[in-house]
């Protein structure tokens, strides 16, 4: 099998850290601090002081990663290094995806949408937004100009197995595969966008439609894996498409040990969901002829980007930074380096 640095060298697959910096409650609470990250692509989590015990999981362990972004990185900056390679593969008529993964309140969607603490609602500092003002800029080069491409998005939920469109009022959508093996969501609304602004709007249509009718706006968000899409088109057929997700909460366990039967299901969904991600994620680094999409409908829905001569996958793992008892460390994300 590839090593990590076969893969990395291959350029299908990044795998990077993010740690945001402690907020007011932990800052108040004086919450232990228990991630280091002493250079450009290691990470140290450091055993916490404290009654829990957490030590089965850390014991002071280094881990690498392509890069690992401390808790002064920008939004901006973490896209230059992530997603920002990945819009050049669109344009070579490549399917690039992002991934945001983590814990809820790890900082999956400041990371992806944007800034939404308080008063700020500035979703133009997402990666989504980003990566879309890019996709325009790169249009303009004579190169591409002359190929005619028309640029579409698309902006949808998966919740519970069940997809729904967050540009079409959630409307509840199926998908289908075709005698080719060609996943299709049916009725998807694909949106023409000519500039940023265009891109911006939807995000915010979207973004509002994902947390409406929700008495928790987080809880209901953080159970739900949310897709934003830049299509290219050349004559109407697809030419490259960047898929940037918004994983649903990776805390394994909590979900599946609740007493309400709603909230295991949809735990027992998302474990499945990111098991077979997991899964696949391994088989396009292999490349392995077989990849387990069918698995679940994240993986089903986003097959046409892990299969292709031309795909090329990015995972920017947020991490929960303090040794608070509530906090499980983030595992997953080394499970997702140890290729082997
Ligand atoms: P998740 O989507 O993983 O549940 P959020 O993105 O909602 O997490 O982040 C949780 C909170 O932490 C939010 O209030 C968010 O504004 C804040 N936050 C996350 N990452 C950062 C960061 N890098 N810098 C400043 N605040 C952040
Ligand atoms: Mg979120």
């Amino acid at each position: 099998p590839l090593s990590t640095t076969d893969l990395i060298e291959e350029h299908r697959i990044c795998v990077c850290v993010r740690k945001r910096p402690l907020n007011k409650k932990e800052l108040t609470i004086r919450d232990l601090d228990v991630i280091t990250i002493p250079s450009k692509d290691v990470v140290m989590v450091h055993e916490p002081k404290q009654k829990v015990d957490l030590t089965r999981y850390l014991e002071n362990q280094t881990f690498r990663f392509d890069y690992a972004f401390d808790d002064s990185t920008t939004n901006e900056m973490v896209y230059r290094f992530t997603a920002r390679p990945l819009v050049e593969t669109i344009f070579e008529r490549g399917m690039a995806t992002c991934f945001a993964y983590g814990q809820t309140g790890s900082g999956k969607t400041h990371t992806m949408g944007g800034d939404f603490s308080g008063k700020n609602q500035d979703c133009s500092k997402g990666i989504y937004a980003l990566a879309a003002r890019d996709v325009f800029v790169m249009l303009k080069k004579p190169c591409h100009k002359k190929l005619d491409l028309q640029v579409y998005a698309t902006f949808f939920e998966i919740y519970s197995g069940k997809v729904f469109d967050l540009l079409n009022g959630k409307a509840k959508l199926r998908v289908l595969e075709d005698g080719k093996q060609q996943v299709q969501v049916v009725g998807l609304h694909e949106r023409d966008v000519k500039c940023t602004e265009d891109v911006l709007k939807l995000i915010e249509v979207g973004n509002s439609c994902r947390t409406s009718g929700q008495t928790s706006a987080n809880a209901h968000s953080s159970r739900s894996h949310a897709v934003f899409q830049i299509i290219l088109r050349r004559k109407g057929k697809m030419h490259g498409k960047f898929s940037l997700i918004d994983l649903a909460g990776n805390e394994r366990g909590a979900d599946t040990s609740s007493a309400d039967r709603q909230t295991r299901l949809e735990g027992a969904e998302i474990n499945k969901s990111l098991l077979a991600l997991k899964e696949c994620i391994r088989a396009l680094g292999r490349n392995k002829p077989h990849t387990p999409f069918r698995a679940s409908k994240l993986t089903q829905v986003l097959r046409d980007s892990f299969i292709g001569e031309n795909s090329r996958t990015c995972m920017v793992s947020s991490s929960l930074l303090t040794g608070g008892w509530w906090v499980r460390p983030n595992i997953h994300v080394v499970d997702l380096m140890d290729y082997d």
